[in-house]
């Protein structure tokens, strides 16, 4: 069985995150941390595959849909529809153009708990509401209010996987087995190792 160590999680540096220059920090929160970069590469995704990546859970479309339609209304506005799809079509729409704008830095992260502590230390999606402290808390200002007023997507800096099942499949897709390296790194004997056998002389 695998061990808590293994789990692994995809991040990207979105193109606003190079343009911000902004990868040495963001790289730095997730490495400082304790976590492992087992696969790293810049690359100008497609529009296909941007739409992919989005569509890898199927249900994506009608959550995030239903999601976005709430958030209208909590606030006491008027979603653009009332159809989860068709919201959820015009996100998709601005992710394809902004993810599509000039490179990424596409990441795989290993250690125990990836999935949630990067997502913890990511911070959440609208950085207007993200904590201090998180990376989309601290160096960026974007809300949706002004995102969907200029037409087009939130920019957050960073996308990270949501979950297990999110992270399998994002992997795969972004990335192939060769490009993923298996190695050890030494400070994982003090984060993991039963027996801290061998520090003293
Ligand atoms: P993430 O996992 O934190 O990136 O967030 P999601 O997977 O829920 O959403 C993916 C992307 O869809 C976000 O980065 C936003 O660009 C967009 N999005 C999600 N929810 C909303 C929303 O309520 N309003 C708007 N305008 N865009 C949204
Ligand atoms: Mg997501």
């Amino acid at each position: 069985m695998a061990h808590y160590k293994d789990e692994r999680t995809l991040v990207i540096i979105k193109p606003d995150g190079l343009q911000r220059s902004l990868v040495g920090e963001i790289i730095k929160r997730y490495e400082q941390l304790g976590l492992k970069l087992v696969g790293v590469k810049m690359v100008v995704p497609t529009e296909e595959h941007i739409e992919k990546h989005y569509t890898i859970d199927p249900e994506w479309r009608r959550i995030t849909g239903e999601k976005t339609i709430k958030g209208y209304k909590d606030k006491g506005l008027t979603p653009p529809s009332e159809d989860p799809f068709e919201v959820t079509a015009k996100i998709l729409r601005g992710l394809m153009k902004y993810m599509t704008s000039g490179p990424v830095i596409a990441m795989v992260w290993q250690g125990a708990h990836a999935i949630e502590l990067v997502r913890k230390i990511t911070g959440g999606t609208e950085p207007l509401k993200s904590d201090v402290g998180t990376i989309r808390g601290d160096y960026v200002l974007d809300s949706y209010q002004m995102s969907d007023s200029d037409g087009r997507s939130v920019r957050n800096l960073v996308h990270a996987s949501g979950s297990k099942d999110e992270a399998e499949k994002e992997i795969k897709h972004w990335f192939s087995k060769e490009e993923l390296i298996n190695y050890r790194l030494i400070q994982e004997q003090i984060l993991y190792d039963v027996n801290l056998d061998g520090l003293l002389e």
